[in-house]
């Protein structure tokens, strides 16, 4: 069988995720049962699979994890080494991919440039 297009569908929470950044905003899904919070939002809590409902995310961006990217997928050296971290936030669980700007440290708090996927942060 071939295939030659596709659409992918984010979800209805994933829909809205998406709509959201438009608006500089991180939407994230809180557990209706349980009351853990993930980004991007779900359907379902992983944990008790109960119902997220989804909140806008105030919690400080940080960097989780990070690595430095000195080839590209050719094996070429960089001019510019790219810097790309996952992003969490306080009190919520999972994160979000970002070109990151200045010296990364894991659990340092960054400021969010532009709302895309991944993100584009800068180091505070
Ligand atoms: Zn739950």
């Amino acid at each position: 069988m071939e295939v030659y297009e596709y659409v992918y569908t984010a979800g209805k929470n994933g829909e809205e995720f998406f709509k959201a950044l438009k608006d500089k905003k991180i939407l994230g899904g809180r557990c209706e049962k349980c009351g853990r919070v993930f980004v991007p939002p779900k359907m379902f809590c992983e944990y008790c699979f109960g119902l997220l409902k989804l909140e806008e995310i105030k919690g400080k961006p940080i960097i989780d994890s990070f690595t430095v990217i000195y080839y590209d997928n050719d094996g070429k050296k960089l001019e510019t080494p790219i810097t790309v971290g996952f992003i969490s936030f306080e009190g919520v669980e999972g994160g979000i991919l970002a070109y990151v700007e200045g010296v990364p440290e894991i659990g340092k708090e960054v400021e969010i440039l532009e709302y895309n996927i991944p993100l584009r942060v800068k180091v505070k």
